[in-house]
């Protein structure tokens, strides 16, 4: 299959450290008459959530919607597994300005209550206690037993939710009964396509790239029974943009996840989408050509990221793609 678009970049980011198994971020940059789109859905995706990500990069580059004047979002920091979460707070809070700490969980009890006992040691000694805000995720690798015992013993701690404490419906209905702490769900939403979730969860995660952009995300919330926050999918500035626009449109007084500019080493644009004062400004982020030469990707990996974004744009039908006005001619197969 040959494919030709007017304009792809490549990239090939690192992180500044290993996070949830991933070292480095790669994807294609793609421009339409609005601007830039990102395509970088995870290794592990298959081909019809790769075209769910591909609608938000579509989206992003051919149709035209309009960003607010100096605008910003509110967003928290977040602390990955191989992270020291004494170091990570005191960065995010002095570097940063962020107050709102979200923390991966998920190991065993005395490991994740130790983890976050760090964060709130930073917080003590930066004197800023008062502001501090945990949230925890699991990524549903707790049981209800171990969600139990381990929220027993973080009882003096500022927890703002947990993020899908674990994976099934019926176990989150159990510990919803057991817990005060407020439940959000994630993968519930994205993975498992529930959206009628108010009997186990208090709160609702959006990504706006794996779930299809932001027109994709409003319909979404439309049909959720609970109020949303957003987070993002460790993209670049250029993906981010979008994110932090969908934020500003549904959730403008929320914390958004969307603070993960902070865990990438290098980046696509010039300017970072890095938060200052706790707040990313909302704007659209065109890649700079300098930064693109920093991060290539390989010959060989351009390729397969050419097969799998061809194959994605194959599960896109061709009216929604009309309806954008992309043109015909992009994909010859
Ligand atoms: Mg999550």
């Amino acid at each position: 299959m040959l494919f030709a678009f007017p304009e792809l970049e490549f990239f090939s980011l690192t992180l500044q450290k290993e996070f949830r198994g991933v070292r480095r971020r790669e994807g294609i940059l793609l421009a339409g008459p609005s601007g830039w789109g990102e395509f970088s859905p995870f290794p592990n995706y298959a081909p019809i959530e790769d075209s769910l990500w591909l609608r938000a990069a579509l989206e992003s580059a051919f149709v035209p919607i309009e960003f607010p004047q100096n605008s910003s979002v509110a967003v928290n920091a977040i602390i990955g597994d191989n992270e020291d979460p004494y170091l990570g707070s005191a960065r995010a809070l002095n570097e940063f300005g962020c107050t709102t700490i979200k923390i991966k969980v998920g190991l065993d009890v005395d490991q994740d209550v130790e983890r976050v006992q760090e964060i709130v040691r930073a917080f003590v000694e930066a004197g800023q206690l008062n502001k501090l805000l945990i949230r925890l995720d699991a990524n549903g690798r707790w049981g209800i037993e171990q969600a139990i015992n381990t929220i027993a013993e973080l009882q003096s701690v500022p927890i703002e939710y947990i993020e899908q404490p674990c994976r099934s419906a019926t176990q989150l209905r159990k510990l919803r009964k057991k817990l005060t702490v407020p439940i959000a769900v994630d993968e519930t939403i994205r993975t498992d396509g529930q959206y009628q979730v108010s009997e186990f969860a208090d709160l609702a995660i959006i990504k706006v790239s794996p779930l299809g952009g932001i027109d994709a995300v409003e319909r979404l919330i439309e049909k959720l029974d609970v109020p949303v926050r957003f987070s993002s999918a460790l993209e670049s500035s250029v993906g981010l943009s979008s994110s932090l626009l969908a934020a500003h449109k549904f959730a403008p007084d929320q914390v958004a996840g969307l603070g993960t500019g902070m865990l990438l080493a290098t980046d696509t644009v010039k300017q970072s989408a890095i938060p200052h004062g706790g707040r990313i400004r909302v704007a659209k982020c065109e890649p700079d050509p300098e930064q693109l030469a920093r991060v290539p990707l390989s010959k060989t990996q351009q390729d397969l990221w050419r097969k799998r974004l061809a194959q994605a744009w194959q599960l896109i039908p061709e009216s929604q793609l009309a309806s954008w006005g992309v043109p015909k001619w992009s994909v010859q197969g």
